[in-house]
């Protein structure tokens, strides 16, 4: 096998504290995306857009892979451009957490950075410009708007619930940044089973300090976004994400990203009332990534808050 064979097929964990207090037809699992080898979601469809970039003749062997990226994404093209020897250079806000800057360096990634006030958003202007420069040079992957993003996930992450919940699942929750998990997955769940419900878990403002998500109507609207694919949508504070991040450590055991603690607030909520309406459900949350890289951050760090554009 080689490592990039190693992307997906990620376990499911039931949630057996945080739950205590549910009825037990009520089941949360989540889906630990932490187990794929750069560490997140992101390998899914890092890879999916390189090959199909390769495939389409759009990605040749003088080019070199140009994205604005949160860092999960950026970390997941300079593992796969290292791999697949490709030249990898990235654009982030300048505030992303140092052990994301570090990772991405130690892949051999060439690091640019955006002005951290103007968030994700700022990131990505900055890289339309560098591409516009000198068009021939790179490929962009654009993950905000490359249908191979939600597809990736569409063909991978959708097929894993369905076959690991032997078609059981009903209630489907993922937090939204490119919204490429939320729309591929629940796209093919919806397919498999019309009654399953799509959530999506999202930071509550504008100002948030949940790293890796959007609160979309007041960003740039992904281009792959399909808001006919959820149900609903959940919104969560930064200081609930983190408490509950906190929480997911201290009485699980499971060293979860931010993201992680925004679709298990989400997950909480969703039970809550699913209980008060006497209804039984089979929760699955996806957990984006593991809490590693945030443990320098306010999350980890003992502050509460973070006001900045959660990029
Ligand atoms: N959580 C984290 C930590 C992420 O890096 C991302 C990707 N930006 C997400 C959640 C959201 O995933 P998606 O881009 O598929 O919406």
């Amino acid at each position: 096998m080689n490592l990039l064979d190693l992307i997906g097929n990620t376990p499911q964990a039931r949630l057996r504290n945080m739950t205590r207090h549910l009825p037990e037809n009520i089941v949360i699992e989540a889906k630990l995306e932490c187990f794929n080898p750069g560490g997140s979601v992101k390998d899914r469809p890092a890879l999916k857009m390189i090959r199909d970039g390769i495939e389409r003749g759009a990605l040749t062997e003088d080019k070199t892979i140009l994205d604005s990226t949160s860092g999960n994404t950026g970390i997941a093209l300079a593992m796969i451009g290292a791999a697949l020897g490709y030249r990898v250079r990235l654009v982030m806000p300048g505030n992303v957490s140092d052990e994301r800057k570090r990772i991405c360096r130690a892949f051999g990634a060439d690091l640019i950075f955006s002005d951290p006030l103007e968030g994700s958003d700022g990131a990505i202007i900055h890289c339309r410009e560098i591409y516009e420069m000198d068009k021939s040079r790179y490929f962009k992957p654009d993950q905000y708007n490359n249908p191979a993003n939600p597809l990736a996930h569409e063909e991978t992450t959708g097929p894993e619930i369905w076959r690991d919940t032997c078609g059981k699942i009903t209630h489907f929750i993922a937090s939204l940044g490119t919204t490429g998990t939320l729309v591929g997955t629940g796209r093919f769940l919806k397919r498999s089973n019309p009654e399953i419900q799509i959530v999506a878990a999202e930071p509550d403002s504008p100002f948030h300090g949940i790293e890796g998500l959007k609160h979309i109507e007041s960003s740039i609207v992904p281009g792959i976004y399909d808001a006919t694919v959820h149900d609903e949508k959940i919104g969560v504070s930064t200081e609930r994400a983190y408490e509950i991040t906190q929480r997911l450590a201290r009485e699980e055991g499971i060293l979860a990203g931010q993201s992680c603690g925004c679709a298990m607030a989400a997950a909480l909520t969703l039970s809550e009332r699913l209980a008060a309406a006497g209804k039984s459900a089979y929760i699955v949350a996806i957990f984006p990534d593991g809490g590693e890289k945030y443990l320098t951050t306010p999350v980890f760090s003992g502050e509460t808050m973070h006001f900045a554009d959660g990029i």
